[in-house]
């Protein structure tokens, strides 16, 4: 997959960008809104898969009275809810781990509480990076960095400014067609098309019976039974041929 580019649309003007460029062209649109919203005080910041290279990102505007533990609701919305696992911020710095459960009934202990009950503006700074862990068991891991800092407030708590567009992922078979489904028990071929997807089931029993997702714009894509998010689901399926 290393030839496959990462790009955003920019959700202002919808013009796109490489996952390098779009964050700087982001800020100078939220420069200009600056000008014309209420004060107050509000963060772009960029996630991304914590992988070397890695493809998947998103581009939100936060303002400074979202709690952490909103932002980890979005995550989870957006990118990674498969069945409710326990998450985690980390500040590399402090070497400290805040863990969240999504299961109302769980209890975290204080220490936890107050982290993710804490609004950004009390966790956040200009080049602020953290760390966010979804599911310790099949992990995903994320990246958190603060692009910058606004005087103004973000009136809808949460924006989503930009994300990676669905990424070109090729049927392994054919190599034609977009991939459309993907067998969690096999390596090299594992993704298919929706045509190959058929022939696969024929000798994989696997994939048959319960090995088979869909492909998701996630980096959750293919883990436990993870099948799409819940906001932006427009961008959540597979890439179109141009
Ligand atoms: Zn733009
Ligand atoms: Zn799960
Ligand atoms: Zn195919
Ligand atoms: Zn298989």
């Amino acid at each position: 997959m290393d030839t496959i580019e990462s790009v955003g649309k920019c959700f202002f003007c919808n013009a796109e960008f490489s996952k390098a460029g779009i964050s700087r062209h982001l800020n100078t649109h939220l420069k200009q809104q600056a000008k014309v919203m209420k004060p107050g005080i509000s963060f772009h910041v960029r996630i991304e898969d914590d992988v070397p290279r890695g493809l998947y990102f998103l581009n939100l505007w936060v303002d400074g009275d979202t709690l952490m533990a909103e932002i980890d609701g979005f995550l989870r919305a957006i990118w990674l809810d498969c069945c409710g696992h326990m998450s985690a911020f980390t500040n590399p710095k402090e070497r400290k781990r805040y863990s969240i459960f999504d299961v109302d009934a769980m209890e975290s202990d204080d220490d936890d509480d107050e982290f993710m009950e804490s609004s950004t503006k009390e966790i956040l700074k200009k080049d602020t990076k953290l760390k966010y862990e979804y599911d310790f068991g099949s992990t995903t891991s994320l990246l958190l960095t603060v692009k910058e800092v606004f005087p103004v407030e973000c009136p809808a708590g949460i924006e989503l400014l930009s994300r990676n567009e669905p990424l070109e992922i090729m049927c392994d078979l054919c190599g034609k067609e977009p991939a459309a489904v993907i067998c969690t028990t096999c390596y090299d071929p594992s993704l298919f098309c929706k045509k190959c997807a058929k022939k696969h089931a024929k000798t994989c029993e696997d994939f048959a019976d319960y090995s088979s997702l869909p492909v998701i714009n996630s980096p959750r894509m293919g883990v436990c039974g993870y099948d799409g998010g819940r906001i932006d689901k427009k961008r959540d399926g597979i890439f179109v041929k141009k």
